[in-house]
């Protein structure tokens, strides 16, 4: 990229960017923007990251069988401002956004170090990278490793299929959705190497996890991964929404009848 400083001088001086946040002169992501993210405390599930009343490991990692992820973490909350420095990466292709979103990946680091001897970003469909001509994990994994002095390898997983967008979809169906999303490029290649995942948002991890089982068949050992921001993710829907039978929730009122819970009792 040394090559194109010149160009980008030029460019701001042409056109001075603003802040996708407040609107400011000056950078593409301002400093006082930067500096209102909530920064993801202790309190969190030890597995999936997400944020809990104490340090512990929550109930669906509890139910959840194991998996290669040893754990993932998110640097800060996803909301505003963060969300569109986060937007103008991966849809205005304001690529520039990848540095001030990878001091948070840095930031986090220093506070909350995590073993790895290497980066590697969560990869996107050869159409997907084609028609947005960067993979926005690949430019933050390139920041983040400049910084820590830690390779970042580009080749050893990639995406099978294109995934039906998540937004929409529960947990059980955002893991359905994902499994054997991701294959490794060669069996066994990391050779026990300790890797840490690179992505912009996690919501409920199912494309982390997914990664990380390509990443356990290509070899690795301990795997992590970090995400810029950390969402919540969309409520679990009601039984009635669930696609259960008349009888299935008629059970389920009947059991509810018999046992109460304390706040039904009138
Ligand atoms: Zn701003
Ligand atoms: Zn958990």
């Amino acid at each position: 990229m040394m090559q194109y400083r010149w160009l980008h001088g030029l460019i701001d001086l042409l056109f001075p960017p603003r802040c996708v946040a407040c609107g400011r002169l000056g950078s593409y992501f301002c400093r006082r923007c930067q500096a209102q993210a909530k920064l993801v405390d202790e309190q969190i599930c030890v597995r999936c990251g997400q944020p809990t009343t104490v340090r512990c490991t929550c109930i669906h990692c509890r139910q959840s069988p194991p998996d290669p992820l040893r754990g993932i973490r998110g640097a800060v909350f996803y909301g505003d401002p963060v969300s569109f420095a986060i937007h103008g990466l991966k849809y205005r292709g304001l690529t520039r956004l990848a540095v001030p979103l990878a001091d948070y990946l840095h930031f986090y680091l220093l506070n909350h170090p995590l073993p790895f001897d290497l980066l590697v970003p969560v990869p996107l469909h050869a159409q997907r990278l084609a028609a947005r001509g960067y993979n926005q994990s690949t430019l933050l994994a390139n920041e983040l490793g400049k910084r820590q002095g830690i390779p970042v390898a580009t080749d050893v997983i990639y995406r099978t299929r294109h995934t039906k967008p998540q937004v929409q979809l529960n947990r059980q169906q955002r893991h359905e959705n994902m499994r054997q999303a991701f294959a490794p490029r060669q069996i066994g290649r990391l050779q026990g190497e300790r890797v840490l995942l690179i992505d912009d948002v996690c919501t409920t991890g199912a494309t982390l996890r997914a990664c990380a089982v390509a990443l356990h068949r290509a070899g690795a050992g301990e795997i992590w991964a970090l995400t810029v921001a950390r969402a919540q993710p969309p409520p679990e829907p009601e039984p009635w929404q669930a696609g259960l039978s008349a009888a299935d929730l008629f059970v389920a009122w009947d059991i509810r009848q018999s046992n109460p819970s304390p706040g039904e009792v009138s």
